[in-house]
């Protein structure tokens, strides 16, 4: 961290945040399922909203970008890092409440546990999520999907922070939900949790479909290594993974970043690739698909902090 406004910003942080929840120069690589990036200059874990607004509102006076992040699992971060602060909600901010049918998931809820506290609880609708490794926040923000069912199909309402730091609620309709986007992705919304609407069922059923999704994962995608799941958004009409398959370009490989020879949709880290590696496999596949066939696939990856 060179900045000593980021420095300054630090010190003021470390004043609110405990030292288990404030770290400076953060290796990104661990922070993502991609198991790439540079080091953000600060990041914050906190334990409540109230924590998340102070942070942002530092941030602003201290004229440092802000990033928030769930669980890194559709992130691709730069070589060169992140610049200001991440305030990153997996795991802590993470509080799932049963409500009839119903459940309220805080931000940083993993899928897999608001999946599984539904199940105890004989609720379905949310088996499609449950080997989605982000968080509530990161898959509202996506409008996750999986398995013919998405976050759209099953929120009620969702809880957020705005861009003057009031809490707001916004209905499923407000949150304009479309594929791999939503409202949140246009504005600087902090999502805080949501309520998510359920049906009543039988619990032995419910393992049984989420163990049956989780083995067709298992069967098709390349769970052995880091990747941030499908890299591209599915082009209309037509399948990424098929596309770049017949473009000749599954097991295409540059330096220790490849398109995965199990599902060509995945491009994959084969150990120590770089942000810049895993990009030129990206534009290769890009600039070959639109060559071969006339379509341009537009990556479903975030890509954050700085690449050159
Ligand atoms: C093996 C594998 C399989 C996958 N399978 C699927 C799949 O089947 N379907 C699917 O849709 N995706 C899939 N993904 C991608 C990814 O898991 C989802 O997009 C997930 O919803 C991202 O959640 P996250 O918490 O990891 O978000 P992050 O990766 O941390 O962040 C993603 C985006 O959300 C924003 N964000 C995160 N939290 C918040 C918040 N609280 N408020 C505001 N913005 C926020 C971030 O700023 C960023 O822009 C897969 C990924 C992997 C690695």
């Amino acid at each position: 961290m060179e900045n000593k406004r980021y420095d300054d910003l630090y010190n003021k942080l470390s004043g609110i945040f405990d030292e288990d929840s404030i770290f400076k120069d953060v290796p990104m690589h661990i922070h993502t399922s991609f198991k790439v990036g540079g080091n953000a200059d600060i990041m914050v874990l906190p334990k409540n909203s109230d924590e998340i607004l102070k942070a942002a509102e530092l941030a602003k006076e201290y004229d440092a970008p802000y990033f928030v992040i769930g669980n890194g699992s559709n992130l691709l971060v730069g070589d060169y890092g992140i610049e200001g602060l991440v305030i990153k909600l997996s795991g802590r901010i993470s509080n799932v409440e049963i409500d009839g049918d119903s459940l309220y998931a805080e931000a940083g809820a993993r899928l897999a546990s608001i999946a599984l506290k539904a199940q105890v609880n004989s609720l379905t609708g949310f088996e499609f999520a449950h080997g989605i490794p982000g968080t509530l926040g990161g898959a509202v923000m996506m409008n996750a999907g999986a398995y013919g069912s998405e976050m759209k199909s099953v929120i009620e309402y969702v809880d957020a922070l705005d861009e003057k730091g009031n809490i707001v609620r916004l209905c499923n309709e407000e949150c304009e939900f479309g594929y791999r986007t939503s409202v949140f992705e246009r504005n600087n919304y902090i999502i805080l949790g949501a309520k998510i609407k359920l049906s009543a069922g039988d619990k032995d059923e419910i393992m049984a479909e989420m163990r049956r999704l989780m083995e067709l994962r298992r069967e098709k995608q390349p769970f052995d290594m880091p990747s941030a799941g499908s890299t591209f958004k599915r082009p209309a009409n037509n399948f990424a993974g098929g596309l770049i398959e017949q473009a000749g370009l599954k097991g295409y490989r540059y330096k220790n970043a490849m398109v995965s020879d199990k599902h060509a949709g995945f491009v994959v880290n084969c150990g120590g690739a770089t942000a810049s590696e895993v990009m030129h496999v990206i534009n290769t596949v890009r600039d070959t698909v639109n060559e071969k066939f006339g379509v341009m696939l537009e990556p479903e990856v975030k890509m954050i902090g700085r690449f050159e």
